[in-house]
């Protein structure tokens, strides 16, 4: 009798589905990858480059900033560049301050993009807020776009939280600045979309998020928002930092949202290191729902940390060019091989190991380490089929990887004819 109790992610948490473009956010629908650019709108060559290259990478819906006229008359343009080389993912516009003004002056704009940001913390102050809110909601209305309702903590609105305030410090044990803080950050992001339901948007047309950038203070405004709400809701923990920081912290933190089966699309908001490459958060937030096991975006290799026992850099060199090569080969993999997302190959660097690690994997290879023979067996669905030598190992292991691509997850023609 197995009696390990199961672990795995929670069921999900039912929440509205929303369409944005030609995909959903929500609902039963997988949880969904989403990036941000960094250029500047108004720059329409270098922003179509970026979206193109975020999609690529497997972004499923991808942000711009909306931030001038230039920028706003720009995105009808990029929309078309898009399409005409092929790249369908939905744009977001990101709109704070005068985000009523674009709209107004730049219908166009709304109509190109498939989802607006609204930020209500942004879109005005006194009486002019419900106004500039209301003529936001109305373009979304006229031109049928969801519209994530996204609130955050570096921009709540200061009237909210300084009613809230107020409110606290006059009872007879008031609660921590920190906690009304949390409550207000839900209170305006369920306020707002209220008020847009009332100003006609559909309850299926919104999406939610409440970003802040302590890892314990997401997971407690999510878990507060996800009881009080069935909206679908995107997850991310702005202002993650830098490198391995702000990939621990995003991982942390969504992580265990994720596992509690809270979350309908996610970003990890990294901060690229100088002339870094802006597609590393499409990859993280892919490995974040991949090593959960929530979905299968590329095949993943399982390489040993090396130790005492390895004998050089090699395994870590074969580590790299594979890994390299499978997210290379995935574009046109991708379509053509259905399945191959879900394949495992381990790399691994002796004999201790290697060869348990390498019979789990669909394909591995044990690498010698020190005083072991200079030969690396390779397994294939957990039998040994050949022992490679000398030189050329790296090569014949991919050419190894690439015939069981072929083999295993026949391309779709091949199989139509078989
Ligand atoms: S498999 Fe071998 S080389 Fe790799 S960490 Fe374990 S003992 Fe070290």
């Amino acid at each position: 009798m197995n009696c390990l109790p199961h672990y795995g992610p929670a069921l999900r948490r039912t929440s509205a589905r929303v369409r944005v473009g030609h995909v959903d956010i929500g609902g039963d629908a997988p949880v969904l990858v989403q990036s941000m650019t960094n250029t500047d709108t108004a720059d329409i060559a270098g922003t179509v480059a970026q979206v193109a290259a975020l999609a690529r990478a497997g972004s499923e819906i991808v942000r711009v900033t909306v931030n001038t006229a230039e920028a706003a008359a720009a995105v009808p343009h990029i929309r078309d560049q898009l399409a005409a080389m092929g790249v369908n993912a939905p744009l977001v516009g990101d709109f704070h301050f005068n985000g009523h003004r674009l709209l107004t002056q730049h219908p166009a704009c709304a109509e190109a993009l498939a989802k607006l940001r609204i930020n209500p913390g942004n879109v005005g102050r006194g009486s002019k807020r419900d106004e500039q809110f209301a003529t936001m909601i109305e373009f979304a209305c006229r031109y049928d776009k969801p519209v994530r309702i996204g609130v955050n903590w570096g921009s709540l609105d200061p009237e909210l939280i300084a009613r809230m305030m107020d409110d606290n410090a006059k009872q007879a044990v008031p609660e921590e600045a920190a906690v009304i803080t949390r409550r207000a950050l839900v209170a305006s992001a369920i306020d707002s979309a209220v008020l847009a339901e009332k100003l006609g948007l559909a309850h299926g047309k919104i999406v939610l998020s409440c970003k802040v950038s302590g890892v314990q203070d997401l997971i407690a405004v999510y878990r507060d928002l996800a009881a009080r709400c069935n909206y679908a809701l995107h997850l991310g923990l702005t202002e993650a930092g830098m490198g391995s920081k702000g990939i621990v912290a995003s991982t942390a933190a969504m992580g265990v949202l994720l596992q509690e089966g809270i979350g309908d699309t996610i970003r990890v908001s990294l901060t690229p290191e100088p002339g870094g490459d802006r597609t590393r958060e499409v990859i993280v937030a892919q490995e974040i729902l991949q090593t959960m096991g929530l979905r299968s975006f590329t095949p993943m290799v399982i390489a040993c940390p090396g130790c005492g026992r390895t004998t050089s850099t090699f395994f870590q060199v074969l580590a790299e060019r594979i890994q390299s090569y499978l997210r290379e080969q995935m574009p046109q993999w991708r379509g053509k091989h259905p399945g191959v997302e879900t394949m495992n190959v381990a790399v691994m660097g002796c004999v201790v190991n290697g060869p348990g690690e390498s019979k789990h994997a669909n394909i591995g290879i044990s690498l010698p380490g020190s005083g072991e023979n200079p030969v690396a067996p390779v397994f294939v669905d957990g039998v040994k089929t050949v022992t490679l030598k000398g030189d050329k190992i790296a090569e014949e292991f991919q050419d190894i990887v690439e015939k069981y691509v072929h083999d295993k997850y026949p391309a779709v023609v091949e199989r139509a004819v078989a």
